[in-house]
């Protein structure tokens, strides 16, 4: 017998990239006013690499003198050259931005795989170009927001205070910051705490391309910056990615203050699969949906609906493809499912998915072997699983599939809908009508037809109901940053 006779035996020879290209500093500081400074009171924390729990790097925790030094340096940029100059001047800056970041795009894949734990297919195929389009695209409308349909003379808000996740580092940096600038304002971000690096580097990139001192300013730390921040009387406008829960508590603390706000939230994303679907592309689109960046992605699939005369077809050649995804070094090119985030994630998965075995659903997991450092958890799917099943109901935010089933298209509507978020869903058919019909009936900021975790610069995304409320993305991007003025 030949070696071909035995496909599943292959293996993959190690492929890693390398890590020295991440020029990784010992320590980071604040940027503020166009500055790198320590904390006020020296506070540090560590940053880690969670595929192997080393230290990657020490860097400043921002508490309230700081955020105040930051948000000070904001306004006074706010009412300097930056509000006075003109689009296609603004332009110019955001062009130039988007050029180094594609010229340093491999470092900063690498960093992010380092510091985040995603595969580095993904920070380099999916995040970083994203993240180079969108300022790019933002660049573009710079000089044309007369033209975007919010009046013919569209002023900035003023300071925004912008507090992100881990799951996209650097990408919801660029999602925060382009449309931001592009429109006039300045800006005080606050990354996650566990990956705030590829935002420092970004700092560096600002600094380079002479963007004036106090357009952005950058504050690392914990939920406590991210607490004064959005607190801070000098803020106009609070836009925040993060949990539905620490939303909630933004939307409290501004309310009667007068500040804008916009707020993308958590989801549970229904991913709909009827009879007559093209089998071997929805379960492309359902691993794509659930597994990629291990399912730490706010529209996640993270609900199967399949068709119960398909189920067990389409449960098969799932099952059959997830054991083909390899999982392991994230910095190797071969690699689809990296490390979770961080401890407490992992915690919060397994919690929930013991919750799952407890509810009675069945569970089925990919046959791997776990890195023995690091924060790992291998694709799973839940079958047998009902409405009523927490797994059903709650944002896991890891590799976990919950598998439900439907007779009718009406069936498939109610069991979509039947969630307290609305950030996005998928339909899988053949039928234009259908999915015409399906848009139209879910209660969700974004429906993929035939193809799942699509994103371009020029399309807006955001949730109903628990999900948050505001657009990200396109022209319906730029008007939480602006003032209309229809005079
Ligand atoms: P999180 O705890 O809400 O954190 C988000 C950001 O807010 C982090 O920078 C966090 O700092 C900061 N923060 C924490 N408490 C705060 C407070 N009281 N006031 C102000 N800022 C505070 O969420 P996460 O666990 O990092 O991220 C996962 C969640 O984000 C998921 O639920 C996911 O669905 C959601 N998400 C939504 C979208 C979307 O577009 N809708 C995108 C990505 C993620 P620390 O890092 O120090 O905690
Ligand atoms: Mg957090």
């Amino acid at each position: 017998m030949t070696e071909l006779d035995h496909p599943a035996e292959w293996t993959y020879a190690p492929a890693p990239e390398s890590r020295d290209i991440a020029r990784l500093r010992s320590s980071y500081g604040l940027f503020i006013g166009g500055e790198f400074v320590d904390a006020a009171d020296g506070a540090t924390m560590k940053t880690i690499n969670p595929a192997t729990e080393e230290v990657l790097a020490e860097v400043a925790v921002a508490g309230a003198a700081d955020v105040d030094a930051a948000v000070a340096a904001a306004r006074k940029a706010a009412g300097g050259p930056w509000r006075s100059m003109s689009g296609a001047q603004r332009a110019k800056y955001l062009f130039r931005v988007a050029r180094v970041l594609a010229e340093r795009s491999r470092e900063l894949s690498v960093l992010e795989t380092l510091d985040n734990g995603k595969p580095i297919r993904e920070s380099r195929d999916s995040d970083i170009p994203a993240v180079v389009a969108w300022f790019f695209h933002y660049a573009g409308w710079a000089d044309k927001l007369e033209y975007a349909g919010y009046g013919p003379s569209p002023q900035p808000v003023g300071v925004a205070g912008q507090v992100i996740p881990w799951n996209f580092p650097l990408l919801m940096a660029a999602w925060k910051l382009a449309p931001a600038l592009a429109t006039g304002n300045t800006v005080v971000l606050k990354p996650a705490e566990t990956t705030p690096l590829t935002a420092m580097v970004l700092a560096e990139i600002f600094a380079e391309a002479d963007l004036p001192p106090g357009v952005v300013n950058i504050v690392t730390g914990a939920g406590e910056t991210g607490r004064h921040l959005v607190a801070h009387p000098g803020v106009d406008k609070v836009a925040f990615t993060g949990s539905t829960e620490v939303g909630k508590e933004i939307q409290r603390r501004v309310a009667g203050t007068g500040k804008r706000v916009t707020l993308e939230l958590g989801g549970k994303a229904a991913n709909v699969v009827f009879e007559d679907a093209a089998i071997d592309q929805a379960v492309e689109g359902i691993v794509n949906g659930i597994f990629f960046n291990q399912g730490h992605v706010c529209c996640a699939g993270s609900r199967l609906l399949v068709q119960e005369s398909v189920a067990d077809a389409v449960l098969d050649r799932l099952k059959e493809r997830l054991a083909t995804l390899r999982l392991g070094d994230p910095l190797d090119k071969n690699t689809d499912i990296g490390a979770i985030n961080s401890a407490e994630q992992l915690q919060r998965i397994r919690e929930l998915s013991d919750v799952g075995d407890a509810e009675g659903a069945e569970r089925w997991q990919v046959d791997c072997d776990l890195p023995t450092q690091g924060y790992w958890f291998p694709p799973t799917l839940f079958t047998g699983v009902s409405q009523s099943h927490r797994i059903a109901r709650e944002e896991i935010f890891g590799p976990v599939l919950s598998v439900l089933t439907f007779r009718t298209p009406n069936e498939a509507v109610e069991k979509a809908n039947n969630s307290p978020y609305g950030l996005s869903a998928g339909v899988w058919t053949e039928k234009g009508s259908r999915i015409l019909w399906m848009a139209e009936q879910l209660r969700a900021g974004v429906v993929w037809a035939n193809t799942f975790n699509r994103f371009d610069p020029s399309s807006p995304f955001g949730g109903y109901k628990e999900s948050g409320f505001g657009r990200e993305g396109g022209r319906h991007g730029l008007e939480p940053y602006l003032e209309v003025d229809d005079g």
